[in-house]
C-alpha cells in the first residue's frame, strides 16, 4: 500500500514537474491566436492589433491563425481540443461563446467547462447598415421596405451564433419580417458583397464598418446601443428610430484550453493588459467605437463573470423571441 502511494507519488512528481518548469520558462516559442472568423473581419482586426502588443509584451512572434466557419464553432472547437500548454490562445466573442449555446442543438464544446478565460479584450457596439442604393433612407424606411420584400430581402450575417447573426435575428424578429439570410465566414467577405450591393443589409461591429460607411460605399440607418455613437452622431439608436428596447453589444476575450496552467494564463493576462494600457491602441480603437476595459476589468476573473452573465442574458431571452436551435 505504502509502496503504492509512494509510486502514485514519483508518477505525480515526473508530470508535474515539466509543467512546471514549462510555466516558468513560457513562452519559449510562437504563439498562435486562433480567430474562428475570415482575416480582414473585426474579430481578426482586434486580435491583430492586440495581439500584436501582446507579442512585444511577450518577446515571441504571435500568429494569427484564421480558423473560419459554421458561426465560428470550428476554431472555438479547434482551440477547446488544443493542447494547454499556452501556445494555443483563442480570441472569440459573445457570439461563439454564449449566444450560440441557444442556436445550435448540440455544440462541440463547452465554453464554461473546456476553456479557461484569459481576459476582456474589448466591446464593440454594432450598426445596421445598407447597401448604398437601397431605396430607403432611414429606419422607418428601411421597415417598410424589408415588410413590403419579406422572403425576397437579403441579410449578411458569418454564420449561425456570429454576432452579426445576433444583431439581424434580434432586428428581424422585433421587425417580424421573413427575410433570407446570406451566410459568410466572416463579416469581412460579407462587407465587400455588401459594398458591391449583393445583398441588403447586414448587422455588424462598428470597427469593421466604420471606415466604408465613411467612404460613402454602404450607409448607416440605426446603431445597436442605447446611445448614439460619437462617430456617427446623426445615425439613430435602432431603439429611438423605433424598435424600443433594441440593444445588442458584443464583446470579444482570450481564452485557453482548459487545463492551461495558471502561470501561463497571468503572463498571457500581463500582456494583453501592456496592449490595453498602451496609448496608441487605445486612441486608434476608441476612434473605431470599440471600448476597451480598464485594466482591473481585464482579469481572467472578470472574463468569466462576463461569460456567464451573456449566457445567462442571451440564452433565455433567445428562447423567449421563439428561435428555434438548428
Ligand atoms: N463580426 C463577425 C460576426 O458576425 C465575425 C467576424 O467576421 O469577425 O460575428
Amino acid at each position: 500500500m505504502k509502496r503504492r502511494v509512494l509510486l502514485a507519488a514519483a508518477a505525480v512528481g515526473i508530470v508535474a514537474a515539466p509543467l512546471g518548469v514549462l510555466a516558468q520558462a513560457y513562452p519559449t516559442k510562437p504563439i498562435s491566436i486562433i480567430v474562428p472568423f475570415a482575416a480582414g473581419g473585426p474579430t481578426d482586426a482586434l486580435a491583430r492589433i492586440l495581439g500584436a502588443r501582446m507579442s512585444e509584451a511577450l518577446g515571441q512572434p504571435v500568429i494569427i491563425d484564421n480558423v473560419a466557419g459554421a458561426g465560428g464553432t470550428i476554431g472555438v472547437n479547434k482551440a477547446a481540443k488544443a493542447a494547454p500548454d499556452g501556445y494555443t490562445v483563442l480570441f472569440a466573442h459573445m457570439g461563439t461563446l454564449a449566444v450560440n449555446i441557444a442556436l445550435y442543438k448540440t455544440l462541440p464544446y463547452d465554453s464554461k467547462k473546456d476553456l479557461e478565460p484569459v481576459g476582456l479584450g474589448g466591446t464593440n457596439p454594432m450598426v445596421l447598415v445598407v447597401k448604398k442604393d437601397l431605396p430607403a433612407k432611414n429606419f422607418a424606411e428601411f421597415m417598410a421596405y424589408v415588410k413590403a420584400n419579406q422572403k425576397k430581402a437579403q441579410y449578411g450575417m458569418a454564420g449561425i451564433g456570429a454576432a452579426s447573426h445576433l444583431g439581424g435575428l434580434m432586428l428581424n424578429g422585433m421587425m417580424k419580417v421573413d427575410v433570407l439570410e446570406i451566410p459568410y465566414k466572416g463579416t469581412a467577405p460579407a462587407l465587400n458583397d455588401l459594398v458591391s450591393g449583393q445583398f441588403d443589409y447586414m448587422v455588424d461591429q462598428a470597427v469593421n464598418v466604420l471606415p466604408q460607411i465613411k467612404s460613402g460605399n454602404i450607409r448607416a440607418l440605426g446603431v445597436s446601443t442605447l446611445k448614439r455613437l460619437p462617430q456617427l452622431p446623426d445615425v439613430p439608436t435602432i431603439d429611438e428610430a423605433g424598435l424600443k428596447g433594441y440593444e445588442v453589444t458584443i464583446w470579444n476575450g482570450f481564452f485557453v484550453p482548459k487545463g492551461t496552467p495558471k502561470d501561463i494564463i497571468t503572463k498571457l493576462n500581463g500582456a494583453l493588459v501592456a496592449a490595453l494600457s498602451d496609448e496608441k491602441i487605445r486612441v486608434r480603437l476608441t476612434e473605431l467605437a470599440v471600448d476597451l476595459p480598464a485594466a482591473k476589468d481585464a482579469t481572467p476573473e472578470a472574463m468569466r463573470d462576463q461569460l456567464k452573465a451573456s449566457i445567462d442574458k442571451w440564452v433565455p431571452t433567445i428562447k423567449a423571441a421563439g428561435i428555434q436551435p438548428q
